[in-house]
């Protein structure tokens, strides 16, 4: 029987770069035969000119987003900013079972809940370099207002006073740097022997069939 996949959180502040990362990790992964699933999440906030609906998120009604929460159909969900935004375990808990790793692009406060329904997942946090960058990144993008920007660069400084309880901080000064060290992390993560059970049970059967069958 094959172990289940392993789940990964990457949270960072607003423009931290966590989506291409993970995008281009997911990629990676791929290429080595390890299959995995980017989750997608619903929203309430409106969809921006760029996004598609079932890729980029759900968007959902708030009358619709709090029926799925008292039907129990969220592993996590946070309010963020005035939006809702959710992952469905629809999401993430079939692709489990079936061996793939399952990452999640979400806010701190989901991340926090998640652990607490799922003990096992990994979380990693992904520092943008400094404050210069940060807001540089998101005034780049031209997506929000001057205020909206300071208001998600105060948000940030929240993020980063919580970051320190993550399992795994990465600095995403170069991409291609980020990329590495996360695939590091979902290598090394596969390589625990919790997450190898059958194979390694597998193994420790065959010396004791062998050594049964020998004669002293
Ligand atoms: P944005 O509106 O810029 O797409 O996302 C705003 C924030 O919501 C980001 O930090 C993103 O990681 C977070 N987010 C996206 N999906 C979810 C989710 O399903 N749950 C939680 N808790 N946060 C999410």
């Amino acid at each position: 029987m094959s172990e289940p996949g392993v789940l990964f959180i990457v949270s960072s502040p607003s423009g931290g770069g966590k989506t291409t990362l993970i995008r281009e990790v997911i990629g990676r992964l791929a290429a080595r035969g390890i299959r995995s699933h980017f989750s997608v999440s619903h929203t309430t906030r409106a969809r921006r000119p760029a996004e598609t609906e079932g890729i980029d998120y759900h968007f959902v009604d708030r009358a619709a987003f709090e029926g799925m929460v008292q039907r129990g159909q969220f592993l996590e969900w946070a309010e963020y900013n005035g939006h809702l935004y959710g992952t469905a375990r629809a999401e993430v808990e079939p692709r489990l079972a079936d061996g793939w790793d399952v990452f999640l692009d979400i806010e701190v406060q989901g991340a926090t809940q998640v652990k607490t329904a799922v003990p096992d997942v990994v979380k990693v946090f992904v520092y943008p370099p400094s404050y210069d960058v940060l807001k540089q990144r998101l005034t780049a993008r031209r997506q929000d207002a001057p205020e909206a920007i300071r208001q998600r660069l105060r948000w940030a400084l929240r993020e980063l006073g919580v970051a320190g309880e993550f399992d795994y901080a990465i600095i995403n000064d170069r991409l291609d740097e980020a990329v590495d060290e996360l695939l590091g992390i979902c290598t090394a993560e596969h390589q625990r022997p919790k997450r190898m059970k059958s194979r390694l049970d597998a193994i420790r059967a065959s010396y004791q069939r062998a050594l049964e069958g020998d004669s002293p």
